[in-house]
């Protein structure tokens, strides 16, 4: 599902180079749950980011869904990231004055659905994640916890087949993480593969398969 292959990422800037990625090799299986951990710095965030099709790599090969992605074009990627991948971070990126269901509902302005698919499908996706009793709220009236709950309906409401997580617990207490955790546990039992990024052991021990990072380079 996931193929990365010599993956190196240069970072520029005027004199300083950073190798943030240093021959990375990763092949994440169709319906696997693989958390990646390291110290600050390391290229967590630069990692997922390139699995995610946000950033390219300075070399190496980059296959999501079968695809090779080196020569796609701007708008090709945005098609591949729209239709494969969903997204969730630490800090929600939830936007404030568009209710829980709008918000849900912001990745299918990008396909050809009408008003009432879109409504459906928002809310088949909160209803996955606990949260259809509170469909007409803003982010603001919600906790913590919940703005996660609603930023994962998002991220799943086109139905992805990946779902891309950079440190989704990072803002919560470890009660809240649970319930994060396990939303997408339940997620990845639907056949969801997962990637997530997390400085939490237990949470880590709790997927299928743990990547650590060091200075940009993988390690066992
Ligand atoms: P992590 O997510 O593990 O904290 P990052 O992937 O954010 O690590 O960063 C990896 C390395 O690349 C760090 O040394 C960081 O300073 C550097 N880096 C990240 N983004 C940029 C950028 N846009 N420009 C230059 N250096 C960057
Ligand atoms: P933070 O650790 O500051 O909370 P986030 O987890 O919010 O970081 O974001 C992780 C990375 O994803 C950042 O590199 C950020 O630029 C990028 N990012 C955040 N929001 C979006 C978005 N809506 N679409 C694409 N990339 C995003």
């Amino acid at each position: 599902m996931i193929k990365l292959q010599h993956v190196e990422k240069v970072y520029r800037t005027s004199a300083i180079e950073t190798l943030a990625l240093n021959n990375i090799n990763l092949d994440v299986q169709k319906g696997e749950f693989v958390s990646i951990m390291g110290p600050s710095g390391c290229g967590k965030s630069t990692l997922l980011n390139i699995i995610g099709l946000l950033d390219e790599p300075s070399r190496g090969v980059v296959e999501i869904g079968g695809r090779r992605v080196e020569k796609y074009r701007d708008r090709e990627l945005a098609h591949l990231r729209n239709e494969k991948l969903g997204f969730i971070f630490q800090s929600f990126h939830l936007i404030n004055d568009l209710s829980v269901l709008d918000n849900v509902e912001i990745p299918l302005l990008y396909r050809s659905s009408s008003a009432r698919q879109r409504r459906a499908l928002a809310q088949e996706a909160l209803e996955k994640v606990g949260l259809s009793n509170r469909m007409k709220h803003f982010p603001k009236q919600l906790s913590g916890g919940q703005k996660q709950r609603v930023a994962i309906a998002r991220a799943i409401v086109g139905k992805p087949e990946i779902i891309l997580a950079d440190e989704p617990t990072g803002n919560l207490d470890s009660a809240m993480g649970n319930e994060i955790l396990s939303i997408l546990q339940n997620l990845n039992k639907d056949g969801a593969t997962i990637v997530m990024v997390t400085h939490d052991d237990a949470m880590a021990k709790k997927t299928h398969r743990l990547i650590r990072l060091f200075d940009g380079t993988q390690v066992l």
